[in-house]
């Protein structure tokens, strides 16, 4: 069955581009501050109703229902305390660059969200999380919230709403860890970005204690958009389990990379024809893909051709739809040395405050090198991946599967091909040593 693409009058981020202005005059006319008041004014519980009803799962890449998330921050302040609402926009995972279109071309749209979403969890305030390299997003949005102050949108009865509401924008320096939503918490509060062990959920201690609520950017930039159209306008989109349109960000090797908003559970060959130009050389020369960012395992050409690109059809291949960054590698790809970079990565930014990721993601590199230079065993295969076991779920955060999720795809579809290597290189050595 044909798929039916997202129409335009469908698409909730019209200045995706930057064609218009960013600033509070054109958001108006995109639609953005239209009767705020009037959404506030049908309470929280219901506003988190009809969150739960659109389906919407969290953008950051972990997919948790936001409408469910929310429903855990308290109805009533515990021991006076307030709740806040932070914003992750931290936007680091390799291959993402969707938060970013949204941080300097609608920054209303995320404003305007973030006043619904607190008021929905009873939040005192937003704090905006901005990656530290995003330094002319941080820019946008500072001036995007100071015109929103400005205007009586937030702050004291934001909106007319008769809710006072504050957002802040802090910049974060740089580091990937800090996109760990407990991380991110630590980093506001002034201390080293480390993440914490969960439980406690943030909702239950989260920034300063309190009760908290971390959400991507784009999980809360739609939010407005939702509440005027309808849950079930949001959730007619997409399969069962998988609703709503997205932004989905393709790099590599396609004829147009790019950023653009669409239906969930668009097949990838679809998506690729319709928004990228078809594969470089042809679909004959496509080699792999990495379907959802750097943190899941790669999918080989043959089986991600039809995948419905949403949360579940990518679990059935043993990867995941994460941040929707698809990085499709083409047959003039050195694999292993992609894989070996992305292993440096996580060694890079692991944060070492546990055993198994601060050693293993050092020793997963240090052989993924050796791999890429053909320079190891045959049995040195099945040692990596045992490795990969010891480090994946044995840690305090996702860092540590992250780091060994594209080993464990690597050795799953491209083992035949690291082996030829290191036969390769053997094979040399022993010219050498006949010499
Ligand atoms: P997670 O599954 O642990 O949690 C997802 C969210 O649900 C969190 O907010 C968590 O607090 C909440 N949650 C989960 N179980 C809960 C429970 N029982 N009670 C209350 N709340 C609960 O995943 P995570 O570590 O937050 O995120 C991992 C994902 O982040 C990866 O899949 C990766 O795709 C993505 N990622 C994104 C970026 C980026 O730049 N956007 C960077 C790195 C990783
Ligand atoms: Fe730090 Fe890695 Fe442990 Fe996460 S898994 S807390 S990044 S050492």
């Amino acid at each position: 069955m044909a798929f039916d693409f997202l129409q335009d009058k469908d698409r909730i981020f019209t200045n995706v581009y930057g064609f218009q202005s960013w600033d509070l005059k054109a958001s108006r006319q995109r639609g953005d501050w239209d009767n705020t008041a009037d959404i506030i004014k049908r309470g929280n519980d219901k506003i988190i109703e009809e969150m739960k009803a659109s389906g919407l799962r969290g953008r950051g890449g972990a997919g948790f229902p936001t409408g469910l998330k929310w429903s855990f921050m308290p109805k009533e302040s515990p021991d006076g305390r307030p709740s806040f609402l932070v914003i992750n926009a931290d936007e680091s995972e390799p291959g993402s660059c969707k938060d970013r279109e949204i941080l300097r071309n609608d920054p209303h749209k995320l404003i305007e969200g973030a006043l619904i979403a607190g008021f929905a969890m009873r939040a005192r305030a937003a704090y905006i999380y901005i990656r530290g390299e995003y330094i002319m997003e941080a820019k946008v949005m500072e001036a995007a919230v100071k015109e929103a102050y400005d205007a009586g949108l937030i702050g004291k009865n934001a909106a007319k709403s008769g809710y006072d509401f504050d957002v802040f924008v802090h910049r974060g320096a740089g580091a990937y860890i800090c996109g760990e939503e407990t991380a991110m918490i630590e980093s506001l509060e002034g201390k080293k970005g480390q993440p914490r062990l969960k439980p406690p959920f943030p909702a239950g201690a989260g920034l300063y204690g309190c009760p908290t609520t971390v959400n991507n950017v784009e999980s809360i930039a739609v939010v407005p958009t939702i509440m005027r159209r309808g849950a079930s306008w949001f959730a007619s989109f997409g399969r069962e389990g998988n609703h709503g349109t997205k932004l989905f960000q393709v790099s590599g090797h396609v004829d147009k990379p790019a950023v653009f908003e669409e239906a969930m559970s668009i097949p990838f060959k679809d998506m690729i024809e319709k928004h990228c130009g078809g594969i470089t050389g042809g679909w004959d020369n496509l080699l792999a893909v990495i379907p959802g960012g750097s943190s899941v395992p790669l999918v080989p050409a043959e089986q991600i051709m039809d995948a419905p690109m949403d949360f579940d059809g990518l679990k059935d291949l043993g990867s995941g739809l994460g941040t929707a960054a698809v990085i499709v590698m083409d047959k003039s790809t050195d694999i292993v040395r992609a894989i070996s970079r992305l292993a440096y990565f996580y060694k890079h930014e692991s944060c070492g405050q546990c055993t198994p990721c601060r050693e293993g993601t050092g020793w997963m590199w240090r052989v993924m090198e050796k791999m890429r230079d053909g320079d190891a065993d045959i049995e040195d295969i099945d040692t990596l991946y045992e490795v990969t076991k010891q480090v994946e779920g044995h840690t305090i955060c996702a860092l540590g599967d992250a780091a060994a999720w594209p080993i464990q795809g690597l050795i799953r579809h491209f083992r035949p091909e690291m082996e030829r290597r290191i036969r390769e290189h053997k094979g040399e050595e022993m010219m050498e040593a006949a010499e």
